[in-house]
């Protein structure tokens, strides 16, 4: 599957995600995995993950669907949703991701507040590029890390997401580029 001719990272939107953020994601993603990116939509919609239970989309079924739809020279996917995301364990994700899979997604409902006392977007945009960051680490095989400044740390509130830097801490980068390596002798 990831042979060398899968050389894309695909940024999916589902849904009103405007240019504003995808532009900076798009860059980002670039910087810290070194593939070209791409802006596709792969999915029209997400309802058949939704749970009116819940009033929450159950997202691994989403992953699914996004790794089954990613064309043959995508190394890996993010979509980007604006709905409300769940995984069974949690009441809420900001996103989720195949560990060292094909497909990731971030949500922006979460990470959106605290902007109403904010007087600019900056900060909400960098939660989101963390995020978007974090969740693709993971496809790429990167687990949790201690660092609290590292874009591999988890994070439980929106403090803890400003409190990351926007590096991946020295040990999550030499396991990014063993990976990166591994991939493509493949
Ligand atoms: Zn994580
Ligand atoms: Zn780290």
């Amino acid at each position: 599957m990831n042979s060398k001719s899968a050389n894309k990272i695909i940024i999916s939107p589902i849904g009103d995600i405007t240019p504003d953020l995808l532009v900076p994601i798009a860059s980002e993603l670039n910087r810290i995995f070194g593939y070209p990116t791409e802006v596709l939509s792969l999915l029209d919609d997400i309802d058949f993950a939704f749970q009116p239970g819940r009033n929450q989309y159950h997202s691994t079924p989403v992953l699914e669907q996004l790794a089954l739809s990613a064309p043959a020279d995508a190394i890996k996917v993010l979509a980007l949703v604006e709905v409300d995301l769940f995984i069974p364990i949690l009441t809420h994700v900001y996103g989720e991701a195949q560990l060292g899979g094909k497909a990731c997604i971030v949500s922006t409902i979460r990470l959106n507040e605290g902007r109403s006392y904010q007087n600019t977007q900056e900060p909400f945009q960098s939660r989101i590029v963390k995020e978007a960051i974090h969740e693709l680490g993971h496809t790429f095989n990167l687990r949790h890390c201690r660092e609290h400044t590292c874009l591999m740390h988890y994070c439980r509130d929106e403090s803890d997401v400003d409190r990351k830097s926007d590096q991946l801490c020295r040990y999550c980068k030499v396991l990014l580029e063993d990976e990166i390596k591994r991939m493509e002798v493949k």
